[in-house]
């Protein structure tokens, strides 16, 4: 048999459909129904054997990317969701070595569509593979809730809904394939600055609950119900800390999106603007992406969704 000493996984970026956040809970986390809908917009992680005597540390990480990406916040450090997930794995398992991890991204850093989150779940999977773990993917999935609330998700892909903190997933059935435009900002927007401004916004919110419109409109497929049926609580607080989001979304919806909202804790702008297979989408994705980059966002990027599976190697 042929040990690899390299293993490369791909993982999407995600998009929230509803996202309902109830009030802050005594551990610190914030009740969540998180409806997370995968997009073809990924990262791909790459793990390889570190040569011997390698020093210092467990993990060396490297990162390059797409022109959109915002690389120099990505820490290369014991702190990127990716070596937590590599060390993790090692502690519970026993079967580490040191390893290298590069990060090829093309997900926005700190954009609201998880990409720290996707590269954790990318390590578990490749380092399961190149260290021979063999883990069953509940193991997997534990190990991931521990990691951070996001990352359960991008080892599932496709659409489910998170509850609890957001980590307790069950899949949906899904069978719409939709086309999407992001508008990104290359300012960032912290997760947590964002939830403790919806706490001063919302004292009294009340415990989240999932949308059986939500449910029925994935079921049914189609863009036009799903667009109808986007929500995000975070919302109001990500406009409240970045006014000018704003007047992207009003673009975006101006020029014919379907449904338009802040993915996740934000800045990111996500547009629903068709069905895969419908011939007028590609007319109403270039009205959008022309529209919001008039409204002065830093770039825009296209995806599709509907069928996109978790990390996976390659
Ligand atoms: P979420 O949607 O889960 O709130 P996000 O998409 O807004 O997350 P990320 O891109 O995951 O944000 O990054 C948030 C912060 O996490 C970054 O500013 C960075 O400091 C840190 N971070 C840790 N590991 C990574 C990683 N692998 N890639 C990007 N950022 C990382």
């Amino acid at each position: 048999m042929t040990v690899s000493t390299t293993v490369t996984v791909r993982v999407p970026a995600k998009v929230n459909l509803q996202l309902a956040v109830g009030p802050r809970r005594e551990d610190g986390f914030h009740a969540l129904v998180n409806v997370f809908h995968a997009v073809s917009l990924f990262d791909e992680v790459t793990v390889k054997e570190a040569p011997p005597r390698q020093e210092p540390g467990f993990v060396t990480l490297s990162a390059s990317g797409g022109t959109r990406v915002d690389l120099d916040g990505v820490p290369l450090d014991a702190t990127n969701l990716a070596a937590r997930a590599a060390v993790l794995l090692a502690e519970e398992t026993g079967k580490g070595s040191p390893v290298e991890i590069h990060l090829d991204k093309r997900i926005p850093v700190a954009g609201g569509m998880a990409g720290g989150s996707a590269d954790a779940a990318a390590t578990l999977v490749a380092c399961d593979r190149l260290w021979g773990c063999g883990l069953p993917e509940t193991d997997l999935a534990d190990l991931a809730a521990r990691l951070g609330s996001d990352v359960p998700f991008p080892l599932l892909g496709r659409t489910a809904v998170g509850t609890g903190r957001g980590e307790i997933l069950e899949p949906l059935a899904a069978p719409g394939r939709y086309r999407w435009v992001f508008a990104l900002s290359s300012r960032g927007l912290s997760t947590a600055r964002v939830f403790a401004e919806y706490d001063r916004l919302r004292p009294d919110a009340p415990a989240p609950l999932p949308s059986p419109a939500m449910r029925e409109a994935l079921a049914a497929g189609g863009a036009a119900a799903l667009g109808a049926v986007l929500t995000n609580d975070l919302e109001r607080a990500a406009l409240s800390l970045r006014p000018d989001v704003a007047g992207v979304l009003a673009a975006g919806r101006e020029a014919g999106a379907i449904g338009a909202l802040v993915s996740g804790s934000g800045p990111t702008c996500a547009f629903l603007v068709g069905d895969e297979d419908d011939a007028a989408t590609p007319g109403v994705e270039a009205a959008v992406v022309r529209a919001v980059e008039a409204a002065g966002v830093d770039s825009c990027v296209s995806a599709g969704s509907g069928d996109v599976p978790g990390a996976t190697v390659v």
